[in-house]
């Protein structure tokens, strides 16, 4: 995650205004944008799994 990013905190907020109205896919589509943003291509490597750290 990454509070510091607007995008993400916007999307994030979307997703529980949703989740709290009760539609869960609309907030999942705004969970999976947020994981997706692409600001955090540098920051959140798409196959962590494959470097050895
Ligand atoms: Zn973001």
């Amino acid at each position: 995650m990454n509070d510091t990013c607007p995008t993400c905190r916007h999307y994030a907020a979307l997703r529980e205004q949703a989740r709290q109205a009760g539609d869960y896919s609309k907030a999942t589509d705004y969970e999976v944008l947020r994981r997706r943003h692409p600001a955090h291509i540098i920051h959140i490597p798409r196959q962590p799994e494959g470097r050895a750290l």
